[in-house]
C-alpha cells in the first residue's frame, strides 16, 4: 500500500476533449500518456518519481478500458527493458549524460501543465519521426506543480499488445549484433539525428520570448524557466505573467541542441547567459562550439556566473542573473539589483532568522518516531562497544540515516541494492568481518543478485543485514515482492529468507521483531564471531512505523466511533529516577525523546522527557534494558472506552501506588 492514494484524482483521467484538467504535474503526465495512445507502461516504484507509478496503479480501470498493460517493475533495469521510452529516476541532471551517450532525445519542459503535457505528446511524435527513444526529464518541483490544461480524449494505442503477440514482427537488422550494430551507429548520425533536429525546429518545441533589452539574452533548460523568471521578477526585469525585458530562449528539448536556433538567438547579442543546472556544463560547451563554427562572436556566460554544482534554487539563480545583467546591462538595474521589494524581503528574512535563533535547534535528518530500523542500529552500537568498530557498507533507503548522529555508523554507500556488493572487496583475512546493509526494496531491486548471489559465488565471509520493513518505505510505502500486505494486482508475501537460501546462503537468521534490541545484538554478535564460513545473512523484520500508523489509525478511529475499547501504549520517563546522562537519547535518537528541566532543585542536569508524538514502539525501554542503562522508563497503557474490569484494575492500582507514595513521603518527612 503506497503512502498516497490517487483514487479520487484518477477520475480526472477520464476527461475528454475540451474539458479542463486541474491538478498536479505528475497526474498531468499520466493524462498526457493516455491522450497519446500508449499500449504499455512500465516504471520502477521505489524511486523519486514513484508517484507517477502510484497514479498508474490506482488507474487500473481506466488502463484496462484502453487496453494498456501496466507493470510496476521490480527494478529500473526491468522497467527500461520493457520500454521504448522509460521514465528515469536518477538525479535528474545526470539524465543529460545518459541521453547524449545513448543518443536518446531529452525533453525538459517548462514546469507548467500545458508545457508538460505538450512535451509528453510531442515526445511520442518526435520519437516516431526520428525512430529514436525519448526521455522526459522532470524535476521534483515540476512533478508537484499545480495548474490546469485543456484535456483531449484518451486514445487507444494504434498497435496493441494483442497485435504484437499475435503477429510478431522480426527484422534482424533491428537487432544489436554486428554488422547491424555498426549500421545503427551510422543511421543514428546520418538519419535519426537530422530527423529529430528537423522535427524540433519545425514544431517549435523550444520557445523564444522576446524582450526589449535585445543586446543580451538568457538561455535556460526548460525546467529552470520558473526559477529564472522569478529571479528576473525580483530584479524588476519581468512581471508575474512571464513578460521579461530580457529575451529568453527556453530549451524544452535539451538534447539534441538546434544549432540554427542558437545562431539566430545569439547573433545580434553581445552576451548570453546559460542557466544550466548540473555539471559538466554540456550545453554551455556545445553552444560555444556552435557559435564559433558559425563565426558568431557573442560572449557566452554560464558557470562563470552560476555555481558549477549544487541545486539552482531561486536565490542562486537570482544572484547569477544579477551578476550577468550588472556586467552587460548595468543600466537595467537602476539600484544595482537591490530593488525595494528585494531589500524588504531580505529584511524580513533576517528578522525571522533572528527570532528563531537559539530557539530552534538543528537536527540531522533521522528515522521517523518509532521506526523499526532504529533498534537495529542501537544493537549495532551495543555490539561496537564489545567488539570494536567494523566497516559498514550502507545502501540506499531510510536506513542510510544511520550514518548521521546519534549512530554515526556507515563507511560507504554505493547504490540501491549494492550494500553487500560494496563490502565485497573487504572479504579479506583481516580479523574482522565487514557488515553490509540492504533494505527490502534494494534487495529486490538489485541486491539478490549483486549483493547476495555475488557473496555466495565469491565465498564471502561478510555479514549482510536485510532491513525488511515490508515496503519501499523511503519513497512512499509501495509494496515489494516480500511485503506482508495482500495486493490484488501483484504477488506479495515472497519470503526473503527463501530467496536468500535459494541462491545458496547457508547461515541465515530471521528476526521478526527488530525492537527486541537484546536479540538483535546477540544475533549480530554471533554473525560476526561464528566459525561458520560463507556469507551470514540476518533478515531483520518489523513493519515501517509510518505505514503502520497509516494502516492502523483509521481502523482505531472507526473503533472509537463505534464506542469500542481501544488500547494505545505510550512510554514515559520518571523524572525522579532519571539521572540525566541521556544515554537513551544517544542510543536511540528517537525524535520523541527530548530534554526537560530537572524537577529536583538539587540537580542541575535536565532529565529526559517523552513527548506526545511517541507511538509506544518500546525501543527506548528496550535500549535501556539491553544496555543496562537505567530503570527510569515506564510504559503506560491508555485505554479508550474502558470496560468495568479495566476501571476496577485502574482503581486498585491507583490505591496501591497512592499507598506506596504516601509511605515514601512519610519516610522522607521523618528523615
Ligand atoms: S518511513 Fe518507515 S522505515 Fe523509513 S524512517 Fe520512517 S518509519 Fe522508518
Ligand atoms: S517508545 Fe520510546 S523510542 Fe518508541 S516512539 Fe516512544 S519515545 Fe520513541
Amino acid at each position: 500500500m503506497a503512502e498516497r492514494s490517487f483514487k479520487s484524482e484518477v477520475a480526472k483521467l477520464r476527461l475528454g476533449a475540451g474539458q479542463e484538467f486541474r491538478g498536479e504535474g505528475i497526474l498531468a503526465v499520466t493524462k498526457a500518456l493516455l491522450q497519446s495512445g500508449v499500449s504499455y507502461i512500465s516504471g520502477y516504484q521505489g524511486a523519486p518519481v514513484s508517484h507517477l507509478v502510484d497514479v498508474l496503479a490506482d488507474a487500473d480501470d481506466v488502463l484496462r478500458e484502453l487496453g494498456i498493460r501496466f507493470e510496476a517493475s521490480a527494478n529500473e533495469a526491468a522497467a527500461a527493458a520493457a520500454l521504448a521510452a522509460s521514465i528515469s529516476s536518477i538525479m535528474q541532471e545526470r539524465s543529460h549524460a545518459f541521453a547524449m551517450k545513448s543518443q536518446i532525445w531529452l525533453l525538459d519542459p517548462r514546469p507548467n501543465l500545458p508545457s508538460i503535457v505538450r512535451a509528453v505528446e510531442t515526445g511520442f511524435e518526435l520519437s516516431e519521426a526520428s525512430n529514436t527513444p525519448v526521455m522526459l526529464e522532470l524535476r521534483i518541483r515540476a512533478c508537484h506543480v499545480y495548474g490546469s490544461f485543456t484535456a483531449r480524449d484518451n486514445a487507444r494505442g494504434a498497435f496493441t499488445l494483442k497485435d504484437a503477440l499475435e503477429h510478431p514482427v522480426r527484422d534482424p537488422n533491428r537487432i544489436v549484433l554486428p554488422p547491424a550494430s555498426y549500421l545503427h551507429e551510422r543511421e543514428k548520425v546520418e538519419k535519426r539525428w537530422p530527423a529529430a533536429v528537423r522535427f524540433i525546429e519545425e514544431h517549435k518545441l523550444n520557445e523564444v520570448f522576446d524582450g526589449e533589452a535585445d543586446d543580451i539574452g538568457i538561455v535556460m533548460q526548460g525546467g529552470m524557466y520558473n526559477t529564472a523568471l522569478r529571479a528576473l521578477e525580483i530584479l524588476g526585469l519581468a512581471d508575474v505573467f512571464g513578460k521579461s525585458r530580457v529575451p529568453l530562449y527556453v530549451l524544452n528539448v535539451t538534447y539534441p541542441l538546434i544549432d540554427a536556433e542558437f545562431v539566430r538567438f545569439c547573433a545580434s547579442k553581445k552576451a548570453t547567459l546559460i542557466i544550466e543546472e548540473g555539471q559538466p556544463e554540456f550545453i554551455e560547451q556545445a553552444v560555444n562550439t556552435i557559435l564559433r563554427r558559425a563565426d558568431v562572436a557573442t560572449r557566452i556566460e554560464g558557470k562563470s556566473m552560476l555555481p558549477m554544482a549544487g541545486e539552482y534554487t531561486g536565490a542562486v539563480v537570482k544572484e547569477g542573473v544579477r551578476k550577468f545583467i550588472a556586467a552587460y546591462r548595468g543600466d537595467l538595474l537602476a539600484d544595482g539589483g537591490t530593488s525595494i521589494a528585494s531589500s524588504l524581503r531580505s529584511e524580513r528574512l533576517a528578522k525571522a532568522q533572528q527570532a528563531v535563533a537559539g530557539k530552534v535547534h538543528g537536527r540531522p535528518p533521522s528515522f521517523c518516531t518509532g521506526c523499526p530500523e532504529r533498534p537495529i542500529f542501537a544493537a549495532m552500537k551495543l555490539v561496537e562497544r564489545e567488539l570494536g568498530p567494523h566497516h559498514v557498507s550502507c545502501d540506499i533507503g531510510c536506513h542510510l540515516f544511520s550514518i548521521l548522529p546519534p549512530f554515526n555508523l556507515g563507511n560507504s554507500t554505493m547504490g540501491y541494492g549494492l550494500g553487500g556488493a560494496g563490502a565485497a572487496a573487504l572479504n579479506a583475512a583481516g580479523g574482522k568481518r565487514a557488515i553490509a546493509l540492504v533494505g527490502d526494496g534494494g534487495f529486490w531491486h538489485n541486491g539478490l543478485a549483486s549483493s547476495v548471489g555475488n557473496a555466495v559465488f565469491n565465498k564471502s565471509d561478510n555479514v549482510l543485514i536485510v532491513v525488511d520493513n515490508g515496503y519501499a518505505a523511503a519513497t512512499g510505502g509501495q509494496d515489494v515482492p516480500s511485503s506482508a500486505a495482500d495486493n490484488s494486482m501483484r504477488a506479495t508475501k515472497n519470503p526473503i529468507e527463501k530467496a536468500v537460501r535459494g541462491v545458496g546462503v547457508k547461515w541465515v537468521r530471521t528476526l521478526t521483531r527488530t525492537y527486541d534490541v537484546g536479540k538483535m545484538r546477540d544475533v549480530l554478535k554471533e554473525a560476526l564471531t561464528t566459525a561458520v564460513k560463507g556469507p551470514k545473512v540476518i533478515i531483520a523484520q518489523s513493519e515501517c512505523m509510518l505505514n503502520k500508523e497509516r494502516r492502523v489509525r483509521p481502523l482505531m478511529r472507526k473503533r472509537l466511533e463505534r464506542g469500542e475499547r481501544v488500547v494505545r501504549e505510550r512510554f514515559g520517563v520518571d523524572p525522579d529516577t532519571c539521572t540525566g546522562d541521556h544515554s537513551c537519547i544517544r542510543l536511540s535518537g528517537c525524535p520523541s525523546l527530548t530534554l526537560a528541566p530537572n524537577p529536583d532543585p538539587l540537580r542541575r542536569e535536565p532529565v529526559t522527557k517523552v513527548i506526545n508524538s511517541c507511538v509506544g514502539c518500546g525501543l527506548c525501554g528496550e535500549v535501556a534494558h539491553a544496555a543496562v542503562l537505567c530503570p527510569s522508563f515506564y510504559r503506560a497503557t491508555i485505554i479508550a472506552n474502558p470496560t468495568p474490569w479495566d476501571r476496577l484494575k485502574a482503581k486498585l492500582r491507583g490505591a496501591m501506588i497512592g499507598w506506596l507514595q504516601r509511605r515514601i513521603d512519610g519516610r522522607l518527612a521523618a528523615a
